[in-house]
């Protein structure tokens, strides 16, 4: 069958199993002509640099205070990041969720805090909720710079390009838990590509590309649930409601996959006054990556992080020149980290 004679590549795209498949040294395990590519899985990786730029310049006005998810504060923007912003002065605290930006706009009503949106479906729901509390709230000194973005779109963007060839989608588990089924249905009926939806522990992965494999060699394309624990095929209708009540899809630039259409939630009409954009009139540009680094190519499974010429070399966690190796969920960080303990422990994985 195709399993035994062809190459086979299978894509994951969420940064939780892009660490689980390095850590547990997954591709180790499989056949030589099975390969695990790594797509684009990781929030903060596909935020372009425009968004850290603007970031930044936001955090440079006076009464200004800016929340943001722990992993943006070291993404390089065109010039620089948040975290030197931050070492420069500027007022940037580090959320673990994010109420505590409103939490944050109650206890200090002379400041304008600005809450970072970036995230997928997992996060999108406590966005919308913080968002409607503010807006119920009447809170005018709580605004969000949308970036939160849909993985669906992204998924028709790479199966349609053709740019790599995708055998099988193992989709992600959490995203899952909210969307539910429905959208890799139509990834599997006009591609032609089985979609499993799989858990993070390893013997989750492992049976996702077992299933996967079984739909190859039957010439099948359809949506299963491995992580039956967690994803039911309706998702979850309360937090989509939630996200129906308070965001709107809208076209969204990716890091390495450009503009997609619909790809990216913006704030409805009626929150408008907490949409960071409006309120300080400010638009996100691409801005300028680091022209020899590789993410781009790396998010669309082009290559695998050691093809990179500064992969070990000029970037590394300590001194990161891409946003891959920045996120702990980035493929490039996951790469870094597993690869070598593998190395050490003398089991290479297979074609890296
Ligand atoms: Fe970019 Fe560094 Fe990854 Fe190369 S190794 S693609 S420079 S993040």
């Amino acid at each position: 069958s195709r399993i035994d004679s062809e190459t086979i590549s299978l894509m994951e795209v969420c940064g939780t199993h892009t660490m689980a498949i390095a850590r547990y040294g997954i591709r180790s395990l499989l056949p030589e002509n099975m390969k695990l590519l790594s797509g684009p899985g990781c929030p903060v990786c596909v935020t372009p640099a425009g968004y850290i730029d603007t970031a930044i310049s936001l955090s440079r006005k006076p009464d200004v205070t800016i929340v943001t998810f722990g992993d943006l504060m070291r993404v390089p923007g065109s010039e620089s990041s948040l975290a030197e912003a931050k070492a420069a002065g500027s007022d940037i605290r580090v959320a673990y969720s994010p109420p505590y930006a409103l939490e944050l706009a109650e206890r200090h009503p002379d400041r304008k805090v600005v809450f970072l949106a970036v995230g997928f479906e997992t996060t999108s729901p406590s966005v919308a909720w913080t968002v409607l509390q503010a807006h119920e709230k009447g809170l005018r000194n709580l605004s969000f710079l949308p970036a939160c973005k849909l993985i669906p779109p992204a998924l028709h963007a790479l199966a349609s390009s053709e740019e790599v060839k995708i055998d099988g989608l193992i989709c992600p588990g959490h995203v899952s838990t909210i969307i539910g089924t429905a959208p890799y249905e139509e990834i599997a009926r006009e591609y032609g590509i089985p979609c499993v939806i799989g858990g993070f522990e390893p013997v989750d992965v492992l049976l996702s590309v077992l299933l996967l494999c079984r739909q190859i060699a039957r010439g099948e394309a359809r949506v299963e649930i491995e992580y039956s624990r967690s994803v039911q095929e309706e998702g979850n209708p309360k937090a989509l409601k939630l996200l129906d009540r308070v965001l709107t899809p809208a076209d969204s630039a990716w890091r390495g996959l450009g503009t997609i259409p619909d790809s990216g939630l913006e704030l409805k009409g009626d929150m408008s006054d907490h949409d960071a954009k409006i309120v300080f009139g400010v638009d996100i540009p691409l801005g300028k990556d680091n022209p020899s680094c590789r993410c781009g190519d790396v998010l669309r499974g082009l290559i695998s992080p050691p093809e990179c010429p500064l992969f070990r070399t000029r970037c590394s966690p300590s001194t990161p020149v891409g946003a891959c190796m920045v996120s702990s969920e980035g493929a490039c960080a996951a790469f870094y980290k597993y690869h070598q303990l593998e190395q050490e422990k003398g089991t290479t994985a297979h074609g890296e």
